[in-house]
């Protein structure tokens, strides 16, 4: 899956996540609030991506690694809950 993303100033196409310039993530810690900032590779405009959303910045074995994590956290939980 490709992000293409079309800048607003000149119109270019270029993929998303190599334009990568900053995520909110990391600051934000609502993920809602989380914004994805790329640069146009034609004429560096910084604008904010549509097309990445919450977890585009990782690569997809990355992400596959955090659905393992949260996974065998709800098994664990589910064992030490008492029910
Ligand atoms: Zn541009």
């Amino acid at each position: 899956m490709k992000e293409l993303e079309a800048c607003p100033a000149c119109s270019a196409i270029f993929t998303a996540r190599k334009a990568l310039v900053a995520s909110g993530v990391g600051v934000n810690q609502n993920a809602f609030a989380a914004r994805m900032q790329v640069r146009c590779p034609e004429c560096r405009h910084v604008f904010t991506a549509r097309t990445l959303h919450l977890f585009g910045f990782l690569s997809p074995n990355g992400l596959r690694w955090v659905v393992l994590g949260l996974v065998v956290a709800c098994v664990v939980l589910a064992k030490v809950l008492p029910g």
